[in-house]
């Protein structure tokens, strides 16, 4: 019944959200987290391609009042619309930027001594999350600094609500990256213990991210800033997993028009691919520009129609795919092709795209364009 309504007000190729999918995926989450330690959901890169304000919105009405994002922009949108609670900036603001921080009630994460400076000269209270360098050596203050560290508490204007650090290698399972992970936990405590040993009070503190949380729980603090698995996805299919978590998205596409070729005709751009026998194909309304990976061309990708498989035929190309269904019975225009989801008895997922085009799931969730529609298929109450 909801594919139906689905079905009714998408057009061309959307993204269906499963809402009951997250909220479980949540609690899974929070069974690995002691009762105080908060999820606070990454819903940067519009929420990882599954559309920033349905899933923020979502978060909110399931009582979560703190979420990340990268930039400024994304946390004026989210405000545009509506989402309370903190909204962490985790990147670079700017400081001709830094009204809309005030504006916008957005809490900046402060990425070294020298921009704690710039935020400080902006002259307003501003809220801040102090990061820290533990050895990913991107942002934050390096964690040996303890003297500028400090001198950061002493700012007037930095209202400092958190601190936190990041971990580079907790996906990791050799020794080293136990190791390694470890030593960044000891370096992040080591900084806690000067701000308190220097009369400070301490901010609340976070560490984790999903890998974090999944293979270091007892590294909890008060907030675990979670992304992907909150998706329901790992980055890579061949790590295990403690929790046992469902996709949110699938992607669905249309098959706008279906075609007998003879053999030996050859299909799209570049002739790339030839008939060896007579064929049928479907023309499908998604392509590359929606973030479906070209390198997915030829044969390496495929789709679910009537819940079987249908291998791309050609070059994708920006807003089109083609594929045979040549061994699929009466597919007419006007069907649904599965692009990541179940249909009969198979399915194909966001690990196999990711493994096919060599990345992540996080690359490939976040890079959907704005294009697919966002719908919520389950659990919008
Ligand atoms: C993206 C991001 C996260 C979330 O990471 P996941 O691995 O998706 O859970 C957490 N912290 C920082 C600093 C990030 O940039």
């Amino acid at each position: 019944m909801t594919e139906k309504k689905a079905d009714y007000q998408k057009g061309r190729a959307w993204i269906e959200l499963d809402m009951t999918a997250l909220r479980y995926n949540i609690e899974e989450l929070k069974k690995l987290l002691p009762k105080d330690c908060l999820i606070m959901p990454a819903v940067k890169a519009n929420a990882y391609g599954h559309g920033a304000i349905l899933i923020a919105k979502k978060l909110n009405r399931l009582g979560i009042k703190s979420l990340c994002v990268a930039c400024v922009d994304e946390g004026m949108e989210l405000r545009q619309n509506g989402i309370e609670g903190e909204i962490l900036i985790l990147g670079y603001t700017h400081p001709y930027r830094f009204p809309l921080l005030h504006k916008y009630r957005l809490t900046q994460s402060v990425i070294d001594y020298k921009y704690a400076r710039l935020l400080n000269d902006y002259g307003k209270k501003l809220d801040v999350h102090l990061k820290i360098d533990t050895g990913m050596h991107r942002l934050g203050e390096r964690s040996e600094n303890t003297n500028l560290i400090l001198k950061i508490f002493q700012l007037e204007n930095l209202n400092i609500s958190g601190i936190y650090t990041h971990l580079c290698v907790s996906d990791g399972s050799s020794a080293k990256d136990i190791q390694y992970t470890t030593a960044q936990a000891d370096a992040f405590n080591d900084v806690l213990c000067q701000i308190r040993n220097n009369g400070f009070n301490c901010p609340k503190i976070h560490l984790q991210a999903s890998y974090g949380v999944l293979n270091y729980p007892e590294l909890s603090g008060d907030y675990a800033r979670i992304g992907i698995a909150l998706y329901g996805v790992l980055s890579e299919k061949e790590y295990g997993c403690a929790a046992k978590l469902r996709p949110v998205l699938s992607i669905k596409a249309r098959v706008v028009c279906v075609k007998d070729l003879f053999k030996g005709e050859s299909v799209g751009y570049g002739l790339e691919y030839t008939t060896k026998k007579n064929s049928k194909i479907a023309v499908i309304s998604i392509g590359y520009a929606d973030g479906y990976p070209r390198s997915l061309s030829c044969g390496i990708g495929d789709v679910l129609i009537s819940g079987l498989h249908a291998p791309i035929v050609g070059r994708i190309c920006m807003d089109q795919i083609i594929v045979d269904i040549s061994d699929i019975y009466n597919v007419k225009a006007g069907d649904v092709a599965v692009i990541i989801g179940k249909s009969g008895n198979n399915e194909i997922t966001v690990y196999d795209i990711a493994e096919k085009t060599n990345s992540i799931t996080n690359e490939v969730l976040s890079r959907l364009g704005t294009r697919l529609e966002r719908i919520i298929v389950n659990g919008g109450e």
